[in-house]
């Protein structure tokens, strides 16, 4: 009930042409069933195997998306099903996704993560090196990938200024990139960007796909399974 009134009252903030992603990372198979009940499709999960094993539980009619780190040698488990991989940080792992989506038949969609926060630990690209990705052979050469967009995490901090200035700069990059020619396997339609505390913000400054877990789960537990 509470999950159903926390979906409805974030829906209600959000644009049409804005997707919600419902980050259920850390909670059970059966609390993702309440909000997919109360008519919600899309989730994003942070870690491979728990990605899996709740693909494998709950109605093949979700559409699951991959938003944490991923480890190249951990593609093949999530390639036969995953509906977007948000945190492609290297050319080796996108070169990975591609080999996999191919040994699956798939086109696999996927965004490229970009830094944009201060802080040193975030994964992704730098504005420029997404810039020299694009431009590569290397990029041009994968057929079982297609880049979508571009996906984003500003800083953790009070400052909300600081946290519009970083959306304003991926949003400002993704503008640019759309002006550029691209290769074939590229299309730059969604930016990922808004998170529970940040995403009207992120959605202010034009994202495509808001990724919001507490505010629709409530606080995550990290120390109890
Ligand atoms: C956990 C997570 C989110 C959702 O965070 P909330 O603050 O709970 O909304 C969004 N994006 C990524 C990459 C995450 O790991």
């Amino acid at each position: 009930m509470i999950i159903k009134n926390n979906l409805e009252q974030i829906l209600r903030t959000i644009p049409k042409g804005c997707k919600l992603i419902a980050v259920s990372k850390t909670h059970p198979a059966e609390t993702v069933l309440q909000a997919y009940e109360a008519g919600q499709r899309i989730f994003g999960e942070n870690k491979v195997q728990e990605l899996v094993a709740k693909y494998e539980a709950l109605p093949k009619d979700i559409e699951w998306h991959l938003i944490g780190h991923l480890q190249s040698n951990k593609v093949k488990y999530v390639a036969p099903f995953v509906h977007l991989i948000h945190s492609i940080d290297s050319l080796k792992l996108l070169q990975e996704v591609d080999k996999q989506g191919s040994k699956n038949g798939r086109i696999i969609p996927c965004l490229l993560q970009v830094h944009i926060a201060q802080e040193e630990t975030k994964f992704g690209f730098s504005a420029e090196e997404v810039e020299t990705l694009l431009k590569s052979s290397e990029l041009a050469d994968l057929k079982s990938i297609q880049l979508v967009g571009l996906m984003g995490m500003a800083s953790f901090t009070e400052n909300h200024q600081q946290v519009r200035n970083e959306f304003k700069s991926l949003k400002a990059l993704f503008e640019k990139l759309k002006r550029q020619p691209l290769p074939a396997n590229v299309r730059m339609t969604e930016l990922s960007m808004g998170m529970s505390g940040d995403y009207p913000m992120a959605i202010e400054e034009g994202s495509t796909m808001v990724r919001v877990g507490s505010a629709i789960f409530g606080n995550r537990n990290y120390t109890t399974p």
